[in-house]
Parts: structure tokens; sequence; C-alpha cells
């Protein structure tokens, strides 16, 4: 599915900053990996580069035999398009627009015509349990709820990689639990899962366990 070899990224500046360092993945069709670490190990960094929305400044990143490292911008744009789901810590949904239109709208990018794109989006948020609150817009949802239409919105266009960044971050329990059964139900569904977390307890869950330490990735 990818690999990353020899992946660095260095933050220039006044005190440049090299946030990932020699970093080498492999991931297989299908697998689950949790990767933890603590707050500036490079977590997110990774997960920009892994999700197209960066790129390295050495190394390989191979996704779906694209060459991410040497993709144009428009190429990369494309690339996760059509093959990534995001999850986010802070759900990043649209405030202006309701669940629906929030996950249909990179159906929208995608340019699925939209009776198909509606069908798509509802059957998506019927499958976190949403069709109710489906014309709700985010600030009328509970913390829970908004991650729930994030993930529909993730899963929606059936992206092969699923990225999800400190997805139980903003959560409680109660609903950390149902977030993570929601994820492992895709997993189970054949997507491949990177999931980035502080949560010892939530990185466990996975198949396959690693950690960053300062910009390097250790398995466990
Ligand atoms: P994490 O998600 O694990 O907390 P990040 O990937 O956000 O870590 O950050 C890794 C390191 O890179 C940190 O030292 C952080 O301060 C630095 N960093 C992250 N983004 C930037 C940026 N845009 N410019 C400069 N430094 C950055
Ligand atoms: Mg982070």
């Amino acid at each position: 599915m990818l690999s990353l070899t020899g992946i660095s990224r260095r933050y220039p500046g006044n005190i440049p900053v090299t946030a990932l360092d020699g970093v080498n993945l492999t991931v297989e069709d299908g697998d689950f990996v949790s990767i933890v670490g603590s707050s500036g190990s490079g977590k997110s960094t990774l997960m920009h580069i892994l999700g197209c929305l960066d790129r390295p400044d050495q190394g390989e990143y191979l996704l779906d035999g694209c060459s991410v490292s040497r993709a144009s911008p428009a190429m990369r744009a494309q690339l996760r398009r059509d093959h990534i789901g995001f999850v986010f810590q802070d759900f990043q949904l649209i405030e202006g627009c309701t669940a629906l239109e929030n996950v249909e709208l990179p159906l929208v990018f995608r340019g699925i015509p939209p009776q198909e794109r509606r069908r798509m989006a509802m059957r998506a948020l019927d499958a976190v349990g949403l069709s109710e609150r489906m014309h709700h817009r985010p600030s009328e949802l509970s913390g829970g709820q908004q991650q729930r239409v994030s993930i529909a919105r993730a899963c929606a266009g059936n992206p092969s990689l699923i990225l999800a960044d400190e997805p139980t971050g903003n959560l409680d329990e109660a609903n950390t639990d149902a977030i993570m059964a929601l994820l492992e139900s895709l997993h189970r569904e054949g997507h491949t899962l990177i999931l980035i977390t502080h949560d010892a307890d939530v990185a466990a869950r996975a198949g396959r366990r690693l950690r960053l330490e300062n910009g390097r990735l250790i398995s466990l």
C-alpha cells in the first residue's frame, strides 16, 4: 500500500527543527497501525506527509505505486482525493454546512454527480448511526457526534487509506470507545488504517504499534 524510505522533514527558521529524521515504514493493504509519541515528536508532521499534504525534504514516499515525493502539488491533491480519508482531533467540520453537506464535500471535489454523492453521504452517515442528525450543523452536535460525522466524511468515498490524527483526543471515555469501534469496523471492512494517538489504550487496539521519538520511528 505505502512505503516511506529515509523520510526527513526539517522546518527552517531561526531555530531549525528536524521534525522527522530518516523515517522508514512499510504499510500493507488492510493493516491497522498505531503510532504513539509525546507532543513534538513529529506525529502530525508524519501524518501530513502520509496524507500528501506536505512533502519530505529527503527520502522516498510511494503510495499505491506512485512517488509522492516527486509528485507536483496537483498530483498530490489528486492522490489525496482518490486514496485518503482524514480524521482529525478537532473534527474540522465546516460550521455553515449540515452534517450531510460536510460528508458530501469531498465527493463534490471528486466530481461525483449530486444524486449519487447524496446517496453515498447518506449511507456513510447511516453507518455511523447519524441518519437522524444529518440536517444538523456541527454546533448542534456533541463532540462524539461531530467525530462520527467526520468519520463518515473520511470513508464516504471508500478511500483505501484512512489517516486519523488523535481522533479521540477531544473525547471522553465512552465516546472514545464508540469512535474506536467505528474505526475498527472500517478496518475489518478492508480499509488500511493509520492511527496517531497519545492514548496507550487506544494504541493497543492496533495490529501493529509504533512509536515516534524525536522524529525517529521505532517498532514496539
Ligand atoms: P506532534 O504532532 O508529535 O506534537 P509535530 O509534528 O506537530 O509533533 O511537530 C514536530 C516538531 O516540529 C515540533 O518540535 C514542532 O514544534 C515543530 N514544527 C511543527 N510544525 C512546524 C512548522 N510549521 N514550523 C516550524 N516548526 C514546526
Ligand atoms: Mg500533533
